[in-house]
């Protein structure tokens, strides 16, 4: 499949590429290491006239760890980097698991986090050639009536499969946004609308320029579990974060459950905080969490794989998951 035409803007800074993207009110697109952007222009997923490429801005590029601030990373950090980052490996292990777990070492080289966490979501009726699609009814991820992956579904049900973003979500990560008009940090909860057709909240002038990690502090750990077809280059068909913070008897002092690949867009498992704040982690204990979060899932039958087993397999991975942080966290 040929790529589309269209035209090429290389901004030098950040200002500069919001202006062009205003300028062109809509009608571009980001250009970041492009792993799958250039894949949904081939599938004719966009159609922008003009790509705007973040390339060329080297002030985007950058990891900074500061133990009061924690930490910084530029937009157009590759996974790479962020993979062989000593430092985030030793504050932030989830985030190098994620990280690492995306696609196969090649396309780390290039993928971006900003691209990561701006991924459109994906649908197995969606994520396929224009002529396979034009056989079919335009469904509502194509500004349609339709889900095909749900009889009279009411909504767009393609799913957010980004692997960084549960485990940014568990982090507590907060975003920085630049416009035209200036730039604005949101906590990354806010990012995602839960909407398949439209999976974030940027404005079509917007930039995601940076994501900022407070410090986990002493006693916390992370881990990611991700569910896949093959153990090769696939996107998650459940990603489960786990972030665990313990005190000095034992106790676990803070919580957070976040899972991926299940709806529109990453879902924090509200109920398992109160459930594990100020217990001492048992097997029990990680078995009743598990269970709920199963139980609060509904995954639809929209990736390559059956929906009841993701729904199963939510179970084992969160299981799994706590398993691991309370060992590293200990
Ligand atoms: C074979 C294959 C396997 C893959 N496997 C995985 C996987 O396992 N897990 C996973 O999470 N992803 C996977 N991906 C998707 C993709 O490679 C990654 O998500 C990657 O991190 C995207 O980053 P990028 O820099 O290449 O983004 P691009 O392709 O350049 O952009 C992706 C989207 O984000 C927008 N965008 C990019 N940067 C910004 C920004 N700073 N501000 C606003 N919008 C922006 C673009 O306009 C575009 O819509 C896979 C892709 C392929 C082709």
């Amino acid at each position: 499949m040929r790529l589309p035409e269209f035209d090429l803007i290389q901004p030098s800074s950040v200002k500069e590429a919001c202006s062009f993207l205003k300028e062109h009110d809509g009608k571009a697109a980001i250009l970041a290491g492009g792993t799958a952007l250039l894949v949904a222009l081939r599938y004719r997923l966009c159609k922008p006239e003009v790509l705007i490429n973040l390339k060329g801005i080297t002030t985007l590029d950058h990891l900074t760890w500061n133990e009061r601030s924690g930490l910084a990373i530029g937009s157009m950090t590759t996974l790479e980097t962020l993979e062989r980052s000593p430092f985030v490996l030793k504050e932030y292990p989830s985030l190098v698991q994620a990280a690492q777990l995306v696609a196969v070492p090649p396309i780390r080289k290039k993928a971006t986090v900003g691209g990561n966490l701006c991924q459109d979501t994906r649908c197995i009726y969606y994520n396929q050639s224009d002529l396979w699609r034009s056989a079919q009814e335009v469904c509502f991820k194509r500004g349609g009536k339709v889900c095909h992956a749900v009889e009279k579904g009411r909504r767009c049900q393609s799913v957010y499969q980004g692997d960084l973003a549960p485990v940014l979500l568990s982090l507590g990560a907060e975003i920085k946004i630049a416009s035209a008009n200036g730039e604005r940090v949101i906590p990354l909860a806010e990012f995602f609308t839960g909407r398949g057709e439209r999976p974030n909240i940027l404005k079509p002038d917007e930039i995601l320029i940076e994501v900022q990690i407070p410090p986990s502090g002493q006693g916390a750990s992370g881990a990611y579990e991700k569910l896949r077809v093959r153990e090769g280059m696939e996107f998650p068909m459940v990603g489960v974060a786990v972030m665990v913070k313990k005190e000095i008897h034992g106790k676990i002092e803070q919580a957070k459950l976040v899972l991926g690949a299940i709806g529109s867009s990453p879902i924090e498992v509200s109920h398992a905080k109160p459930l594990l704040e100020g217990k001492k982690p048992t097997e029990d204990l990680l078995q009743s969490i598990s269970k709920e979060a199963m139980d609060r899932v509904h995954p639809v039958e929209n990736l390559a794989m059956n929906a009841n087993y993701r729904r199963k397999m939510v179970g084992v991975l969160v299981k799994r998951a706590l398993r691991r942080a309370l060992t590293m966290a200990a």
